[in-house]
């Protein structure tokens, strides 16, 4: 299992990082098996960052095995959507990319993959373009998102992931985070909602 994550797939975010480029393909990360958080427990802030910053994002779950798939087709490869949070570790992923290196040690840490209770596709059913989301951090809004503004819909990047990897059953994809990312401290509680339903709710300890 494995998931696959988005980098700078809304414009607004990118800008407020200052990744002004804009790409033809999508910016493509994996997280490993570990960086799931399991549900239900607290996040731990871990000890090598001072600049924990969550990320609210779209999550997908891949229910079909595939490999060069067509963006028509892309919609039958995945058969639930959720709410997750990205951690990373802003100043350690500045510090890497400054150093042009690999930011695993910033994205794909233990814990640093955070997804909420999954509601379920039926088979028939197409998702609507415009899907609301946001982040409320100790009940007050800090992120809101809307999928209409995606550079890449999900089903371009599904396609485009499935030319580089084979795409399985399990593996999930988390399609990128809006303005709007910040910082959490210890003591902080998030919680995540598509449209008005809260599908996560996290302690960081
Ligand atoms: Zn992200």
């Amino acid at each position: 299992m494995k998931i696959f994550c988005v980098g700078r797939n809304y414009a607004d975010h990118a800008k407020e990082l200052d990744n002004l480029a804009e790409t033809e393909e999508p910016i493509i990360f994996l997280k490993p098996r570990s960086a799931l958080l399991a549900r239900n427990v607290p996040f731990h802030y871990p000890p090598f960052t001072n600049e924990l910053h969550y990320e609210c994002e779209i999550a997908l779950r891949i229910n079909k095995n595939g490999k060069y798939i067509q963006e028509k087709y892309a919609h039958k490869y995945y058969d639930a959507i959720s709410v997750g949070i990205d951690f990373t570790a802003r100043d350690l992923q500045n510090e890497l990319k400054n150093k042009g290196l690999p930011w695993e040690k910033a994205k794909a840490f233990d814990g640093s993959a955070a997804i909420g209770t999954w509601v379920e596709i039926p088979p028939d059913k197409i998702l609507q373009k415009s899907i609301n989301f946001s982040l409320l951090k100790n009940k007050k809004v800090v992120q809101k998102g809307d999928t209409a503004d995606m550079i890449f819909s999900f089903n371009k990047i599904i396609a485009n992931i499935s030319n580089y990897f084979s795409i399985n059953i399990g593996d999930f994809v988390f399609t990128g985070t809006p303005a709007g990312v910040g910082e959490c401290l210890v003591g902080d509680t998030l919680e995540a909602f598509i449209e008005d339903e809260r599908l996560l709710s996290i302690e960081i300890k």
